[in-house]
């Protein structure tokens, strides 16, 4: 397909987005990660305020925020994240707030949103840069019912695996318009690994294989034992660069995935609705996936401590399904020195249910009664 074409096709996708969030300009890659990495780079190349920059970032994610914004030359801080929907509140922000901070994360998690528009009022008024991470929320409303990605100064949207559409790419998004150039003059810059997909292949397990083992570590660690864990990590984290930085591949699905996100989204919530009605009487078990935001990513609740999470979720795998328990705090593996308690908890006592098309209600309705089943046996 020729480049116009693409261009063409695209432009209906990005017309939706300018539309719901006001955004001026479209830049496509593999994954969100190259599209967060240009952001940061973005935001670090413009100040002139601070010789050491800071981002704050939340303390419960996947680890691709950590390592993009470390590659880009940030000094990575995090925050703790509230109770009630694993997300970052302004409090959260404050408490790591220093001369040096010039950026904020804020990553919409399990498809639960973010009160954005107060976090970018503070921002603005602090010289701070924010930038949304909507990859787990494609299509989600926020609080005051806008659309995400209607407050960053950059939002960064992923369509590969596991996400809400599963067809290729990573999509920044600029509604800052004083960023134009400065995004432009990185994306010219950007030298793309060159990588061939077996050795990227590899070089991922490598890291996911790195990754289990250091959190069965850190299960065990006290604080000592955590930062030396921690260091080993920091030594070697950058062999995995390459992973992070893309080339977008078009692919005409994404379109189609595009103009059937409603009914996606809808068929998602209909089954988050299901666990819901079958686990909300449960009092082991506190649901943090908010129906509010319009999107279920996974289906998420925190069990009580008092039920041992590992011997649960292996029961229901047992019993024929999906199961995960995401995600280890981040700051563990990256600066140990924030201590995040909230975050603690409910990564020691997550249990993720799929709501996807691999999945339907009936597979809901059985899932959610054999998890019952074994949080009432074990109590
Ligand atoms: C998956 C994910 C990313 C990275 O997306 P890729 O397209 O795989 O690079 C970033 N942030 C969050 C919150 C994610 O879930």
């Amino acid at each position: 397909m020729g480049a116009d074409k693409l261009e063409e096709n695209l432009t209906f996708l990005e017309h939706d987005i300018r539309r719901q969030t006001g955004a001026s300009d479209f830049h496509w890659f593999g994954r969100a990660g190259t599209a967060l990495y240009v952001a940061f780079k973005s935001v670090i190349e413009k100040n002139n305020r601070v010789e050491a920059p800071e981002i704050i970032l939340p303390s419960l994610s996947c680890a691709t925020p950590s390592n993009t914004a470390l590659m880009a030359g940030f000094k990575v801080r995090y925050s703790d994240v509230d109770l009630k929907d694993g997300l970052v509140t302004l409090e959260n922000i404050k408490q790591r707030v220093t001369k040096n901070t010039i950026a904020v994360l804020l990553i919409h998690l399990y498809g639960n949103t973010g009160n954005a528009k107060e976090i970018s009022e503070w921002c603005a008024a602090n010289n701070i840069v924010l930038i949304e991470d909507i990859a787990q929320a494609t299509g989600a409303l926020l609080p005051d019912h806008k659309s995400v990605g209607s407050y960053g100064d950059f939002s960064v949207f992923s369509f590969n695996k596991t996400k809400i559409i599963e067809d290729g790419g990573g999509l920044l998004i600029l509604k800052n318009q004083s960023f134009k150039n400065t995004v432009e003059n990185k994306i010219e810059e950007l030298e793309y690994s060159g990588i061939g997909s077996t050795d990227r292949k590899s070089l991922a397990l490598s890291y996911r294989n790195l990754h289990h083992s250091l959190v069965a570590l850190l299960r065990m660690a006290d604080h000592e034992t955590e930062k030396r864990i921690s260091d080993s990590f920091m030594n070697i984290r950058n062999m995995y660069a390459p992973l992070y930085l893309e080339k977008f591949k078009y692919n005409p699905d994404l379109l189609k995935s595009w103009e059937l996100l409603d009914q996606n989204i809808a068929n998602r919530n209909a089954k988050a609705q299901l666990y819901r009605e079958k686990l909300a009487a449960n009092d082991k078990v506190r649901i943090i996936s908010n129906a509010a935001s319009n999107v279920c990513w996974r289906f998420s609740l925190v069990l009580d401590n008092t039920l041992d999470l590992h011997e649960i979720s292996e029961q229901v795998r047992k019993d024929g399904f999906h199961v995960s328990n995401l995600y280890w705090p981040v700051n563990e593996f990256f600066y140990p020195s924030d201590t995040c308690p909230n975050t603690k908890f409910i990564s020691r006592n997550i249990i993720n249910l799929w709501v996807d098309a691999s999945v339907n209600e009936e597979y809901v309705i059985r899932c959610a009664e054999s998890l019952t089943k074994h949080i009432n046996h074990l109590r």
